[in-house]
């Protein structure tokens, strides 16, 4: 098997890409640093059984752009960058591995400060921390809670469905507005919490059955199929499970006019997004929306941690948010095109 790298679809000028291997534990990871123009890239570390290297690859790759945009956008001093181990967290992950990736992120040599991701958690972080400086997502002294971003990325969610409201629905208020929200994780309950206490009429669904169910009991959502959320007759859809889910086959569906939720990646392709606005749904662009954890980690990063300045700076998130919804509106332009374009100028790629 051999594929391309300066030549592949997803390269776009990355600055850095490291690939691991130490024979001792078997780690097969990618480091992928997109930008570091604004600071030293930071993101996520994924840990996921892909099928092969070159799935790796793409995956580090596209996410590592998107956390430079996500950044830009967030007006954080920083770039973007992710890191991929191959492998199946549940049954491959040890300490000598997370070790071991804690050495290769230190070969990056700061331009990459690794965070948590999928399959990634903060036990993890903590065992880089033994072998580089280089990490985050830890929590900093007189900091409540362990670090863990989710609330931060689930009030920036709901800052961000407000403007959208406001600019699909003609009121910010969201009492009596319909969402449904797919996946009840860390982040999706968290959101309905926020959506609950303004009273928006909730719909939710997961497939771990017992997610779903704890999600409802806690906020009064309806528990909807997993495969039917696309469907129910709603003001707004908020996808906040995995990515790639508004793609030809559910855009159709959808009866909500905004889609505004956390996960990355939600378009399947680039096309989705102009597809989007012809449908009449307003879209908000994904890593706009969801990056109230980043901004949260920075502020853990400089410690000791300073709530009122890290609350002030999730209004970044309905700011941009508004900018980009405004500009799109003007020019007649799919949103996620106007958000790309305005944080590529911002990395000084425009
Ligand atoms: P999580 O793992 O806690 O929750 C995800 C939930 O989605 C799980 O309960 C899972 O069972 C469910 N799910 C998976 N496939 C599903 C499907 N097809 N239909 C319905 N539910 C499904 O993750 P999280 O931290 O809540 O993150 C949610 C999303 O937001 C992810 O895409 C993540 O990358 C993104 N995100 C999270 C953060 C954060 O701070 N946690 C920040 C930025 C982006």
């Amino acid at each position: 098997m051999s594929f391309a790298i300066y030549a592949h679809p997803e390269f776009d000028a990355h600055e850095t890409v490291l690939f691991g291997y130490d024979a001792a534990t078997g780690l097969r990871a990618i480091v992928a640093v997109h930008s570091t123009h604004l600071g030293p890239s930071l993101g996520g570390c994924r840990m996921y059984p892909y099928a092969d290297e070159a799935e790796a690859l793409t995956d580090v790759l596209r996410l590592s752009r998107g956390m430079s945009y996500k950044a830009a956008l967030a007006e954080l001093p920083q770039g973007g960058g992710k890191s991929v181990i191959i492998g199946d967290p549940r049954a491959d992950k040890t300490p000598a591995l997370m070790h071991a990736m804690g050495r290769l992120v230190g070969r990056a040599a700061g331009s990459y400060i690794v965070a948590e991701d999928s399959g990634i958690g903060v036990a993890d972080i903590r065992a880089m921390a033994e072998e580089t400086a280089h990490v985050s997502g830890l929590a900093a002294e007189g900091a409540p809670g362990d670090g863990d971003p989710s609330p931060a990325t689930a009030l920036g969610t709901f800052l961000a469905m407000q403007v959208a409201a406001e600019r699909a629905l003609g009121s910010r208020d969201l009492a009596g507005v319909g969402v449904a929200i797919q996946g009840a994780g860390r982040v999706g309950t968290a959101l309905a919490q926020h959506l609950r206490d303004a009273g928006a009429r909730l719909w939710v669904s997961d497939t771990h059955a017992l997610s779903a169910k704890a999600c409802a009991q806690a906020t009064g959502a309806e528990v909807v199929a997993p495969e039917a959320i696309y469907d129910v007759p709603v003001d707004i859809f908020a996808p906040c499970a995995l990515g790639a889910v508004l793609s030809a086959a559910t855009i159709p569906r959808l009866r909500a006019r905004a889609v505004v939720g956390a996960a990355n990646n939600q378009l399947a392709t680039v096309a989705d997004d102009a597809r989007l606005l012809e449908a009449g749904v307003l879209y908000a662009p994904d890593y706009v929306v969801n990056a109230g954890g980043i901004i949260d980690i920075h502020y853990h990063r400089q410690g000791p941690y300073d709530a009122a300045s890290a609350r002030r700076h999730l209004d970044a998130i309905p700011r941009t948010l508004g900018q980009v919804l405004d500009a799109a509106q003007a020019e007649g332009r799919p949103a996620g095109a106007v958000a790309d374009a305005l944080a590529r100028a911002r990395i000084g790629r425009g």
